[in-house]
């Protein structure tokens, strides 16, 4: 679960060019605009991330036009992610902690696109406990691990905006999973269909392995269709080894979809010494799609040589600011 609003330190203030009465600041790895004289450096504040869905109270009266939902917005030129709001808000009594998750105690819950029936199906059951789910943390909460992977070689996929599917072949056993639950097979169901459309389970049948494969579903009634496809299609980012618990390193997974004859997402640079610099990886990911004439919307960074370490499987994604003003309706 995203902490969505937790106490932070405002680490830097500093001018907007042309701007008076609001100054930029910085938050973890994020940077919005707040109003001049509010906040000193290093205060604590309560940070709200983007994507949270306020309650109703007169202190969040101002985003009632947008729904109660923070966004990423841009102000005097300025990017600004996220809102900063005095300890004031806290109920009475809260205690005071850098770090401390308030996302439950303020009531705020966090922005769900909606999904199309098509993409929900039926359920068969629960996501299968033995394959990781689909997820990504994002770069600006990321400092510690940037700092201790400086300059390890990564590589970075294209991340497609859409859907994400998992099939699976275990112990003879043919399996095809929203993000969050196993599905019936049905006529209309979108993530059955690509699985027949690309013979997933005959495939799976000649390797004589336990294995999980994870891609993104974009296309006709997909997140608006960006990449304005005829029908949909899928693109894989993830080989799971079932019986080793572990998911395949670069070479191994670009071997595996090959011998697959499936699809990938866009691999854009295999080679790269991770920066712990967040700027720069906002940077990175601000582009246009491999697949269409659009803004990106972000990428995926990983060490080419997997590593799970206490924090979990490293992997992170950085999106395109650019893509967020554009398409985050
Ligand atoms: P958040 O956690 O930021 O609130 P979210 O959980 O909905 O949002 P997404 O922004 O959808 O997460 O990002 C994670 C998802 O990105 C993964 O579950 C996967 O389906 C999808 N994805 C798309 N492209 C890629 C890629 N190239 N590599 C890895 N995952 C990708
Ligand atoms: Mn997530």
């Amino acid at each position: 679960m995203r902490k969505l609003a937790s106490i932070q330190k405002i680490s830097k203030l500093e001018p907007i060019e042309g701007a008076n009465s609001i100054v930029k600041a910085t938050v973890l790895g994020w940077q919005l605009v707040v109003k001049k004289g509010e906040f000193n450096e290093g205060d604590l504040c309560v940070y709200c991330e983007i994507d949270s869905i306020l309650p109703e109270r007169p202190e969040f009266e101002f985003l009632k036009p947008r729904k109660m939902r923070i966004r990423t917005i841009k102000l005097r030129g300025q990017i600004s992610q996220g809102i900063c709001f005095p300890l004031s808000i806290l109920p009475e009594g809260t205690e005071i902690e850098e770090g401390k998750d308030v996302t439950e105690i303020l009531g705020i819950t966090k922005y769900e696109p909606p999904i199309p029936a098509n993409l929900e199906g039926v359920a068969k059951g629960r996501f299968p406990s033995f394959i990781p789910k689909t997820d990504e943390p994002r770069v600006q909460i990321m400092q510690d691990v940037l700092d201790k992977y400086k300059g390890e070689t990564f590589f970075y996929t294209e991340k497609l905006d859409g859907s994400s599917a998992t099939f699976y072949y275990n112990d003879g056993e043919f399996g095809v999973c929203s993000r969050n639950l196993e599905l019936l097979e049905t006529e209309e169901n979108t993530q059955w269909k690509l699985a027949r459309k690309y013979k997933v389970e005959e495939k799976f049948k000649g390797l004589n392995k336990n294995m999980a494969i994870q891609g993104e579903v974009i296309g006709e009634n997909v997140q608006s269709n960006k990449y304005n496809l005829r029908g949909q299609d899928i693109y894989f980012f993830n080989a799971y080894d079932i019986d080793e618990h572990r998911f395949l390193n670069l070479d191994e997974f670009e071997e595996f979809f090959k011998k697959m004859e499936l699809k990938t997402v866009p691999l854009l640079e295999k080679n790269y010494k991770l920066s712990n610099n967040i700027e720069e990886l906002v940077e990175l990911a601000t582009g246009k799609s491999v697949l269409n004439n659009i803004q990106r919307e972000g990428i995926v960074l990983r060490p080419v040589k997997e590593i799970v370490d206490n924090t979990g499987r490293i992997s992170f994604k950085a999106i395109n600011p650019k893509f967020l003003l554009k398409y985050d309706d």
